[in-house]
Order: structure tokens, then sequence, then C-alpha cells
């Protein structure tokens, strides 16, 4: 694809996110785009697809984190799952090493299985997941994070919290897509997390901090309000 196309191709999105109710122009963190924001989701939130990186909130949020503490990044071999595409680019870029991982083929650097990933143990001084632990045994994956990290090494974890429930719901009865969706909103996950999500990381054996924006940096940034980032240091 020529420069020219790449333009046209980035005013159309631009101009098709102001149709769709884009409220005013952000600041991608994570590529430094400054425009309109487009909408996505089911259902649609608007102000939150950066048309030049691909980044949504989620990411924004971490780049925010990774902009005041990341220059850990320059001696870190970074094990980063279903990678999405800008954060990818800017963990590829300030990594010592980086290695993306899917379980489907074709996604990423290697094919592995969160439960049981096939690497050796403490080869890695970060891990970084994003809503990925709602869809899988997460204690399990949590485990395997503690024993590829390094110690002292670190989990960049996000995932979706319902901070007003204390306890996490999950339910043996939802085993098909169907009834998961029932329970739990979606056909592929398989618990709602509450806030006791924090004692399952830190019972894998990690000291925890967490992460949110406040204030003006919500919506400079377009993020959304009160979201979490987790931080999850091996305890050595
Ligand atoms: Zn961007």
């Amino acid at each position: 694809m020529t420069w020219t196309a790449n333009i046209s191709g980035l005013v159309r999105r631009v101009f098709a996110s102001r149709s769709k109710g884009a409220s005013f122009p952000r600041h991608c963190s994570l590529c430094g785009y400054y425009g309109w924001f487009m909408p996505a989701g089911r259902p649609q939130r608007i102000d939150v697809r950066c048309p030049k990186c691909g980044s949504t909130e989620r990411s924004r949020l971490m780049a925010l984190w990774l902009s005041g503490h990341g220059q850990f990044l320059q001696d870190a071999s970074v094990l980063h799952f279903a990678p999405e595409r800008g954060m990818s680019d800017l963990l590829r870029r300030r990594a010592r090493h980086y290695v993306s991982a899917d379980l489907v083929g074709g996604r990423a650097d290697r094919m592995l299985n969160i439960e049981a990933i096939d690497c050796p143990d403490a080869s890695f001084e970060c891990i970084v997941c994003s809503h990925v632990l709602e869809h899988v045994d997460d204690r399990r994956a949590l485990a395997e994070f503690h024993r590829v990290l390094t110690p002292g090494g670190v989990a960049l974890i996000m995932l979706p919290v319902i901070e007003g429930w204390s306890r996490t719901y999950e339910n043996g009865v939802a085993r098909t897509p169907e009834e998961r969706k029932r329970h739990f909103g979606q056909s592929d996950h398989l618990r709602l997390y509450g806030a006791d999500v924090r004692q399952r990381i830190r019972t894998a054996g990690f000291a925890l901090e967490e992460f949110t924006a406040e204030g003006e940096d919500v919506l400079t940034y377009g993020l959304q309000r009160g979201e979490k980032l987790f931080i999850a240091r091996t305890t050595a």
C-alpha cells in the first residue's frame, strides 16, 4: 500500500468516527496520534479506537503506565499473550527480547497454551496479558506465569473486574457457550471477577500493585474510568 493510500484511509476513518459521535480529539498514549478516535465495541462505545495504531482504552492505559515505569523493558525479555497490534509494536520496539504468543496458530510468534506454557522456568522478566485470564483456568495460568518469570519479574495483567462485588462469580453449571453467555455475559468467559481477584493473584506468589488513570488523563487519552492495570511481581 502506498503512503497516499495510507493517508486517505486514515482521513476516511477519522471523518467516519466524527459522524458517529466522537466527542473531541484525544491523544494516543501508545503511538502518539492526536485526533478523533473511532467507535468500537458491542454495545458500541464512542471515542474508543485509535485510527493509527488500533489501540483501545485498555492498551492506552498500559501504555500510559509504561510511559512512566517502562524503563526496565530495555533489559527485559517479554512474553506477550494474545497480542494487540499497537501494544505488540510498542513492546517489540522497546524490549530487549520480545515474543508474542497465542493459543491459535498464525496470530503470534509462538503457539503457547497459557495454562501449560512450553518455556523453561525463569525465562522471562516480563509477561503481558490483557483480557485473557477470564477465558482460561486462571489459577493454572497464574502458576505458570510465576514459574516462567525470573525472581522479581513482573506480570502486567488486565481483566474485567466488577469492583462492587467482593467475590468472583463462577458457576460449574455454565458448561455450554449459551450458558456461559447467560451467566457471564460472554460465551467464552468462565467467570465474572470481583474485587477478590487481587487475592487470586497474590495466592499464586505475587506482590501486587495496581494502576488506574485519574482526572484529566482519562479524558486526554480516552480511557475507561476506573479501569485497572495489575502489576504483579514474583516474590523472590
Ligand atoms: Zn494510537
